[in-house]
């Protein structure tokens, strides 16, 4: 029996029987952060048990960088802690393949359009070569694919609807082929800013002043559909021309299609505050008259040695460059385990600050609790006790201590550092300084199944296999002579798949001179 007491202040008795028929979310609530209002809340979904998000995913024109991947890997977290605690998940992260201009705003070149047009290939190949990256890195992180992830270029049809809804009801305008939202139309009756604290006068006023040439009535106005000049590939036809749509458009399309028009929780980065996730919340509101988001969740940035992480600084590095070392700024290489736990050392909504020191800690951190997860699976309790009951607390409130980081915003920072008191039980046990026989058989196997689950559900922190170099370098080079042996023969579907297979492995394999080979490993 369990005594608590409610809000209203009545004493209400549980029996152990119905605290264990309770779903892991009911028993420990989650709370999260929402930057709608900048408080902490108490997380209940649209439909009781299950959760919709939606997470703004990468614009495909290059490699995808370490911001980007703290990112994912924070909403990884979010989905996984849900789906452990009961909650039926469906996570919708989007491809952007066009739309996303250069400057971010309605002006300048689509950056896969101009990316194709400089390297000379078809925009779907620019699209196709890094979405398979992304994915690569994706793995190699060890971020769980979304449930559904849709493509921009896949649902133009819907945006073309909503945008005629929009038209149809007075908060767009066509001019010359594009069609924009007119936010100060918008702004009447609702509040354009309600996410980022923007004000619509104050937007107004600041920087530049529309001139003649502008199609906008107003400069805080943003494109919906764009008209496509007689050289931009990337075009469809619509009932205002042959164009391409806005960058905005695509992910309220993509997020009440596939959640509804008003879903669970809208997460991405903090720089799609404004004015993206502003402008997807009036398109929504404009289209449906509802608002489509319960919860916003925003990612903190990347920051190295104290400032921002920035390619014209010359301190931005990609995953790759990270696993190899390849970077002045790095003393050596670090494993993606080793990035991951140092990424999940700092909560979601702080800056996380790149250094040697900090990543090198993190190394020697993660080894302690990677060690710990192979020493407590091999751990099995002996059957017959005496336990001791000061002990069996310890471990019992190590286990919910757990659950109540996490379900408070996700704070896996905390969830670690309770890992670390677990490990160091794990690790008496192992010695022998305590026997296994101190605690009793049910208190050890939840203990035992908490530290493995969240270590591996939860967090996503597996053991590395320590892979022998040696073997590794000798299986390859057994595949680049098979692979010689068909080029050799004209089997060049063979010699191609040989490549691509190990490609996707992660191994890249270089044509030399006079037929030879080498090879690298991401
Ligand atoms: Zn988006």
């Amino acid at each position: 029996m369990a005594l608590f007491i409610t809000k209203s202040r009545y004493l209400v008795l549980f029996s152990a029987d119905f605290l264990a028929s309770m779903k892991l979310f009911e028993k420990y609530p989650v709370h999260l952060t929402n930057s709608l209002t900048s408080k902490k809340e108490l997380f209940s979904p649209v439909n009781a048990g299950r959760v919709g998000m939606y997470v703004c995913g990468p614009t495909v024109y290059n490699d995808v960088h370490l911001g980007n991947v703290r990112t994912f890997m924070m909403f990884d977290i979010v989905a996984r802690y849900l789906r452990y605690v009961g909650y039926r998940v469906r996570y919708v992260r989007n491809i952007t393949d066009v739309g996303h201009l250069e400057n971010d705003a309605d002006e300048g070149e689509d950056k896969i359009a101009k990316k194709a047009r400089l390297e000379q290939l078809e925009p779907m190949e620019v699209v196709k070569h890094y979405t398979e990256g992304f994915h690569h890195v994706m793995r190699q992180f060890n971020i769980l694919p979304p449930s559904i992830e849709p493509s921009a270029t896949g649902h133009i049809v819907e945006q073309i609807e909503i945008v005629k809804k929009l038209i149809d009801g007075g908060l767009a305008y066509e001019v010359n082929g594009s069609v924009y939202f007119d936010v100060t139309k918008y702004n009447e009756h609702n509040n354009y800013g309600i996410l980022s604290g923007r004000i619509v006068e104050e937007l107004m006023e600041s920087g530049r002043k529309l001139d003649s040439q502008d199609e906008k009535r107003n400069k805080v106005d943003f494109a919906l559909w764009k008209k496509a000049s007689p050289y931009h590939i990337m075009r469809w036809p619509s009932p205002w021309g042959e164009g391409f749509p806005g960058w905005h458009i695509e992910c309220t399309v993509m997020s009440t299609k596939y959640l509804g028009e008003t879903f669970d929780i809208h997460g991405g980065g903090m720089d799609l505050k404004f004015p993206h996730h502003e402008c997807e919340i009036a398109q929504a509101v404009g289209a449906t008259g509802k608002q489509p988001v319960n919860y916003w969740l925003h990612s903190n940035m990347l920051t190295v040695n104290g400032q921002k992480m920035s390619k014209s600084l010359g301190n931005s590095f990609l995953p790759r460059e990270l696993f190899a070392g390849n970077h002045a700024l790095l003393e050596k290489g670090y494993s993606a385990m080793t990035v991951r736990f140092f990424m999940l050392q700092s909560h979601y909504s702080s800056t996380l600050d790149f250094s040697n020191e900090a990543l090198n800690a993190a190394e020697k951190g993660f080894k302690k609790l990677a060690n710990a997860l192979t020493a407590v699976k091999k751990l099995s309790h002996p059957g017959s006790s005496q336990p001791d009951p000061e002990l069996v607390q310890v471990l019992d409130r190590l286990h919910q201590e757990l659950y109540i980081n996490m379900s408070d915003d996700f704070n896996s920072a905390k969830t670690l550092a309770v890992l670390f008191e677990m490990s160091a039980r794990i690790n008496d046990f192992k010695s022998g300084n305590v026997s296994l026989g101190a605690v009793d058989a049910e208190t050890f196997e939840t203990f035992k199944k908490c530290y493995i689950g969240f270590m591996e559900d939860v967090l996503g922190l597996n053991e590395e296999a320590e892979h022998d170099e040696a073997l590794l370098t000798g299986v390859i080079n057994v595949l680049i002579e098979l692979r010689k042996k068909a080029r050799k023969d004209r089997n060049f579907a063979l010699s191609d798949k040989i490549r691509d297979d190990l490609k996707s492995m992660g191994v890249q394999l270089m044509d030399g001179k006079d037929g030879e080979m080498s090879f690298s490993i991401d």
